[in-house]
C-alpha cells in the first residue's frame, strides 16, 4: 500500500494500520512469511508496529476535535477482519489506551477552557437492530427520523462526564453488556458494530445561553468476512449476511461522498441511516483499515474494498 497524494482532498480519509505478529504467532512460525507487494491508493499507511496508536491519534484523529467544539460532527470507523486490531485500535487495553479513550482525554481537557460540557452513550447495532449498553440491561433503542432529516435514537442514555474516571466507569460496564447484550451467549462482541458518541455542548460566546453540540462517533465495526472463505450456517450466516450488507452499504455512502455523488444512500442499512447527520455534509470521517499480517487473502480483500470506498 502507498500514501496517495497529499494533495488530493477526500472527504472520508481511509488509511490503513497494520497490526504486528503476536508472541503466540510468531511461536507458531507464522512470522517468517515473506511479504508479497500489491498497490493500492489510500491516505495513510501505519506499519507494524503495536505502540503507534498514539501517532494515529495525533495526525488523524485530532484535527477532528475542534469541530465538534462549533456544532460539527464527526467519525471514526474501526474496519477490518476479525481478529486485525480494530478493538485494540478503538479501546485498547490499560497498558495502551485506544482512540476512544485518547479523544475523550483530549476532548476534557479542551473543555475546560470552553465551558463545554460532555455526555457519552454507546450502543450496539447487532442484526440492523440497536441496543443501549449503558442500560443496566441491554435495552432497544429506535431509530427515528424527523421531518428536517434528523436521526433519533428513542431512549438513548447519555451520561454527563466530568472526568476520565467518569468514563471509564461507565465505558467498562458497556464493554461488559457489550459480549452478551442481545443474545446472551459469551463473545458476540465481533459480530456488532459497537458505536461511542462523545457529545460535546458548547454555549455562545454572546451571553444567550444557546449553545452548540458536536458529535463524535468512534465505531469498532463489526468484522467483515470474505463468504468464500467461511463456512457459516444458521444465524452465523444471518448474522454474517447482515454485517456484509451493513459493511458494504457503508462503504456505497463513502464511495458517494468522495465522489461527490448527488445521491448517497444512507437508507440501505441501519448503520448509516443512523450515521445521516455524522458523515458527509460538514461532517468529518476517517476509516482505519486494520490488517491481520498473517492473513495475505483475508488482507488483500478488505484492503481493495477499502481502497474501494476511498476515491474513482
Ligand atoms: P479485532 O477487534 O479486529 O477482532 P483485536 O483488536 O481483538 O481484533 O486484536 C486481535 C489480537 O491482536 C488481540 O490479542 C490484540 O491484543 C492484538 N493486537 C491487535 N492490534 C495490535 C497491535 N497494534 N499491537 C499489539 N497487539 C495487537
Ligand atoms: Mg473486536
Amino acid at each position: 500500500a502507498k500514501s496517495a497524494n497529499p494533495n488530493s482532498i477526500s472527504k472520508v480519509r481511509v488509511v490503513v494500520r497494520v497490526r504486528p505478529f503476536l508472541p503466540r504467532e510468531i511461536a507458531a512460525g507464522n512470522g517468517d512469511q515473506t511479504p508479497r507487494n500489491e498497490c493500492y491508493r489510500l491516505d495513510s499507511f501505519f506499519a507494524q508496529e503495536d505502540n503507534n496508536v498514539g501517532r494515529i491519534f495525533s495526525r488523524e484523529v485530532c484535527p477532528l476535535i475542534p469541530g465538534l467544539f462549533h456544532g460539527c460532527n464527526a467519525t471514526v470507523f474501526a474496519y477490518g477482519a476479525t481478529g486485525s486490531g480494530k478493538t485494540y485500535t478503538m479501546q485498547g487495553t490499560d497498558e495502551m489506551p485506544g482512540l476512544m479513550p485518547l479523544a475523550m482525554s483530549k476532548i476534557l481537557s479542551m473543555c475546560q477552557s470552553t465551558g463545554s460540557s460532555v455526555e457519552l452513550s454507546y450502543y450496539e447495532v447487532y442484526m440492523d437492530r440497536c441496543y443501549d449498553l449503558l442500560e443496566i440491561k441491554a435495552k432497544e433503542i429506535t431509530v427515528l427520523d424527523d421531518k428536517d432529516g434528523q436521526i433519533h435514537l428513542r431512549g438513548l442514555s447519555r451520561v454527563p462526564v466530568k472526568s476520565l474516571s467518569e468514563f471509564y466507569e461507565a465505558f467498562s460496564c458497556g464493554i461488559q453488556r457489550r459480549k452478551t447484550a442481545h443474545t446472551g451467549l459469551n463473545d458476540v462482541s465481533s459480530r456488532s458494530h459497537g458505536v461511542l458518541v462523545i457529545a460535546v455542548s458548547t454555549p455562545h460566546d454572546d451571553g444567550s445561553g444557546d449553545f452548540v453540540t458536536g458529535k463524535l462517533n468512534l465505531i469498532d465495526l463489526a468484522g467483515n468476512e470474505d463468504n468464500r472463505r467461511t463456512f457459516n450456517e444458521g444465524i452465523r450466516l444471518q448474522e454474517s449476511a447482515k454485517i456484509n450488507q451493513s459493511l458494504f452499504a457503508l462503504s456505497n455512502v463513502i464511495y458517494a461522498l468522495n465522489n461527490n455523488l448527488s445521491r448517497v444512500p444512507y437508507r440501505e442499512s441501519k448503520l448509516t441511516r443512523i450515521l445521516q447527520d455524522s458523515l458527509g455534509g460538514m461532517s468529518q470521517a476517517l476509516m482505519i483499515t486494520c490488517l491481520n499480517p498473517g492473513e495475505y487473502q483475508e488482507s488483500v480483500h478488505t484492503v481493495s474494498l477499502a481502497a474501494r470506498s476511498r476515491h474513482i
